[in-house]
């Protein structure tokens, strides 16, 4: 029997449509650098984003499923061309501007985007990729920054502001089928090429329900979230979305990522919640230290895209920034888990280590754990396996170029079609995960396993130290042993000696895991997304490039 419900697709244009009326008044706030920052209501993002729909397709020729390309930072234009692009029923494709040049151009190339929508301030990174982008036919520049260096290029330019300027403010948006391709982001590729996902206007839209509900992000038309994870690394965490659901207001830094004008961000326009990983909010602790500003508006932190360390959490919750972890990569939208403690923790002990997990599974994950040897574990928080998941908003495959099937190459996705996620973990009865390592980062030493995840998090409970990675260095009796890679705060008076002692004696990390080989390093080297860049160190350690003192 057929249901006698409306078969409505769930459209982005929907949630643009619905934001810019019923939350018209809430607001995008740009950080500029100067004494006001930039706003618009959501009302105006709409109007906006139609006639940027008008000018991609009367101006530009932007037709059916043409690839629209961003290369910007997280301000009020970016938040339009997500809405637009979509809506009009052409793919969105958010390039990540930190990544190399030769991986940039191989993916414009695999994408074959058509347009670029390019901040100003962006343009001497596009500009000498040009020669080597044959699919580009339009450049639209957006914001401050110099054009020369775009004389010549085959490609037409524009200015954003010109191209919309007199068009439209509405736009019939077309009834889509919801399945189909609404925005791409490629993976940031830490090992071969990087692999594009392809979201879907259903994947999108259920993924910001999700990301909405209470024991999610939860936010409401109250609230101004802190957008500082970029609107290229998986969709800014689906909030741009999500946010015109339910009308919080975003403030978007552009690029003033550094620690002082985010504590600024803070201070002067009081959010009430922010996003990032781990690495920015040390840098921001650090500030904050240094130089104290009232940050008591900020009450709610989303932490995700690597391990959150407890010394961080408890120090975000020394400042009233409460710290919610959570978990996610490229393939799942990013939100996989969020780490809400269950009621019967409130107010115990076990909430900080509920807190401290990756998080709970919502009803649109299912997960599964599978051995060394393909067989299903239990959830019973002991059991380690590599976790599999799946769901309406986990992609199934990889895109394979334009006139190819979509790849579903067997090492990432099983034969049942769940997503293999190379992550290592735990899963307790209650459905909260803990994730022990990344498959590819684990120390397979003599047999047993160490988790470098655990050796960093105990390395950066010591007060001297500012950041610690820790990766798998070759070792002729053991296979593998733990490198330890550390970076001293100012002033530190602690050695290699103390760090080890403190590991046993205060981190009750066992014996036989404490690395022998250790480094003091200027900072950790980052991806492209600011998480620790291991490969980096374990390349660095093998071209006998760090000065390593062994115990
Ligand atoms: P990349 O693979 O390039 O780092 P992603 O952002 O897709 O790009 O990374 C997803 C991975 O990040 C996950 O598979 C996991 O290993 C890691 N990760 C994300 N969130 C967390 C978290 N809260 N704790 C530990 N690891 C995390």
């Amino acid at each position: 029997m057929l249901s006698t419900m409306q078969d409505v697709p769930l459209l982005i244009s929907r949630i643009l449509t619905h934001g810019s009326r019923v939350h018209g008044a809430s607001r995008v706030t740009t950080w500029t650098g100067e004494a006001e920052p930039h706003r618009r209501t959501f009302a105006e993002i709409g109007g906006r984003a139609a006639q940027l729909a008008h000018a991609l397709r009367d101006e530009l020729g932007v037709r059916d499923d043409d690839r629209v390309a961003t290369l910007m930072w997280n301000n009020a234009e970016h938040v339009e061309a997500y809405f637009a692009v979509p809506a009009m029923g052409a793919v969105l494709h958010t390039l990540n501007l930190r990544l190399p040049a030769e991986q940039l151009a191989w993916i414009v190339n695999h994408a074959a985007d058509k347009v670029v929508v390019v901040n100003g301030s962006l343009i001497p990174l596009l500009a000498p990729l040009l020669p080597r982008l044959p699919t580009l036919e339009h450049i639209v520049v957006s914001g401050p920054g110099d054009r020369a260096p775009l004389a010549g290029a085959a490609a037409r330019v524009h200015e954003y502001e010109d191209l919309i300027a007199g068009r439209p403010t509405g736009y019939d948006w077309p009834e889509l089928d919801e399945r189909r391709a609404a925005a791409m982001c490629y993976t940031s590729g830490t090992t071969g090429d990087p692999k594009g996902v392809v979201y879907s206007h259903r994947s999108v839209y259920l993924h910001s329900m999700q990301v909405n509900m209470a024991q999610s992000m939860g936010l409401t038309d109250r609230d101004t979230s802190l957008v500082v994870v970029p609107q290229f690394h998986v969709n800014a965490w689906g909030l741009p979305h999500a946010t015109f659901m339910t009308g919080v207001n975003m403030l978007m830094p552009d690029r003033f990522l550094q620690p002082a004008p985010l504590a600024g961000m803070i201070e002067g326009e009081r959010p009430t919640h922010a996003a990032a990983v781990p690495t920015i909010w040390q840098g921001l602790l650090a500030e904050l230290h240094a130089r104290p500003r009232d940050v008591s508006s900020l009450t709610q932190v989303t932490i995700g895209g690597s391990a959150c360390p407890p010394s961080l959490m408890a120090a975000f919750d020394a400042l009233g920034m409460r710290v919610c972890h959570a978990w996610g990569m490229t393939e799942t939208s990013p939100l996989g888990t969020v780490a809400r403690p269950p009621a019967h923790a409130a107010g115990t002990e076990e909430e900080f280590a509920y807190r401290l997990t990756q998080g709970r599974f919502p009803a649109g994950v299912e997960a599964r754990l599978t051995g060394p040897g393909g067989e299903r574990l239990p959830w019973d928080g002991a059991s380690a396996g590599e976790l599999e998941v799946r769901g309406a908003w986990i992609a199934g495959a990889y895109y394979n170029g334009p006139d190819a099937e979509p790849l579903r190459p067997t090492d990432k996705f099983s034969e049942d079609g769940w997503l293999k996620t190379g992550d290592v973990g735990t899963i307790s009865p209650d459905g909260f995960l803990t994730l022990t390592d990344r498959a590819k980062d684990v120390i397979k030493s003599g047999g047993e396993w160490i988790s470098s995840v655990e050796l960093e998090n105990a390395l950066m409970s010591h007060p001297d130290v500012a950041e610690a990675a820790v990766v798998a260095v070759p070792d002729e009796k053991w296979g593998e042993r733990p490198l330890a890679t550390v970076v001293l705060r100012e002033g530190a008076r602690t050695d290699f000696e103390a760090l080890r002692a403190f590991l046993t004696e205060e981190a009750h990390i066992a014996r036989w895991q404490l690395p022998e080989r250790w480094t003091i390093v200027e900072s950790v080297p980052k991806t492209s997304v600011g998480k620790f860049d291991k490969k980096v160190l374990r390349r660095r350690y093998a071209e006998g490039d760090l000065d390593v003192t062994r115990l």
